[in-house]
């Protein structure tokens, strides 16, 4: 956008939406949103903040003090922000994270759009994830989002593998939660045990990657040990959306499976947060001739 559209668009009713992570300034949101408030017509701008967990706590006083409509949050602020914020939606409470925050007349509520996002995507490319089997490796933020909607939404069974990192022991309680809650059966392995790596990659229509492999500084790291754990029939998802194509992808398209990467899950998720806030649908045919 240049300087005339800036000062042509952005007057003294010009509302503001922001998102709040550390670091931040390679993000395609404001792209995304700016692009979406401009072909609406909405009088919204979009502005990242370099915000970490240090300066957290005051940025959300300050931006409920000035009534801001609502923000996104990424990281490392997914987590620590549920403390202060007035209310957290059901998908959020399991996840015990937000992305997406409200600003209704000062009461702030929090919510996560990654895992809606991620289903929309699985939609668009055709996916019908509704009674199959998933297998998903990853329990961070973003895979968690995910697991937590595919039970929400109606899969069968949900097979999570992890490092026995920071994140498996909120994985247990997370896959305890869903199997009280819902009807998916939902089981967690540790991702060193490739036996049942294997045994449940074999037996799944879908493979979700919601690991940080792929990208930089893991751009040559796959989380399965190697293609054969793929088989022709496999969906295979990356949640990854830079670079376009993973080492993942590669292998899975190799062995012959529809494969794709994590930018319709970013612009779902995108488009999730926008109706929050405006009420509207994003224009996502017109966002996607722009942003991919
Ligand atoms: P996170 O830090 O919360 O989680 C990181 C995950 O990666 C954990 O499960 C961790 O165990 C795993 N991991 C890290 N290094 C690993 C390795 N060497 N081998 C195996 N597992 C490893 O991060 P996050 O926010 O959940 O992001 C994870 C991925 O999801 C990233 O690749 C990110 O690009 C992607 N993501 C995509 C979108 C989207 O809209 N497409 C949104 C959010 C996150």
């Amino acid at each position: 956008m240049g300087k005339i559209a800036i000062t042509e668009r952005v007057t003294g009713h010009t509302e503001l939406i922001g998102l709040i992570a550390y670091p931040i300034r390679h993000s395609m949101s404001p792209t995304m949103h700016n692009e979406a408030f401009k072909k609406l017509g909405l009088d919204y701008v979009y502005v990242c903040f370099e915000v970490d967990n240090s300066t957290l706590e005051d940025t959300v006083k300050g931006l409920r003090a000035m009534k801001v409509r609502g923000w996104n949050v990424s990281m490392p602020n997914k987590g620590p922000i549920t403390r202060y914020l007035d209310k957290l939606s059901p998908v959020s409470q399991i996840v015990g994270a937000c992305n997406t925050v409200v600003n209704d007349n000062g009461v702030l509520t929090g919510t996560i759009t990654d895992g809606t996002g991620a289903m929309q995507s699985l939609k668009e490319e055709g996916v019908d994830y509704v009674g199959g089997k998933m297998t998903v490796v990853g329990a961070g933020g973003a895979a968690t989002a995910i697991i937590v909607q595919a039970a929400l939404d109606g899969a069968k069974e949900i097979t999570v593998f992890n490092r026995r990192d920071e994140f498996f022991p909120k994985a247990e309680k997370v896959v305890a939660q869903l199997n009280d809650r819902t009807d998916c059966k939902v089981t967690l392995y540790d991702l060193a045990d490739h036996e049942n790596l294997k045994r449940e990659l074999d037996s799944s229509d879908i493979y979700i990657d919601g690991t940080s492999c792929g990208m930089k500084p893991l751009e040559d790291v796959v989380a399965i040990p190697d293609k054969s754990y793929l088989h022709k029939e496999l969906i295979v998802m990356d949640t990854v959306y830079a670079p376009r194509e993973t080492k993942l992808m590669r292998w899975a398209e190799e062995v012959g499976c529809h494969t794709f990467n994590g930018l319709g899950m970013m612009l779902y998720q995108g488009a999730a947060a926008f109706k929050l806030w405006t009420g509207k649908d994003m224009p996502v045919d017109y966002i996607k001739d722009i942003l991919f």
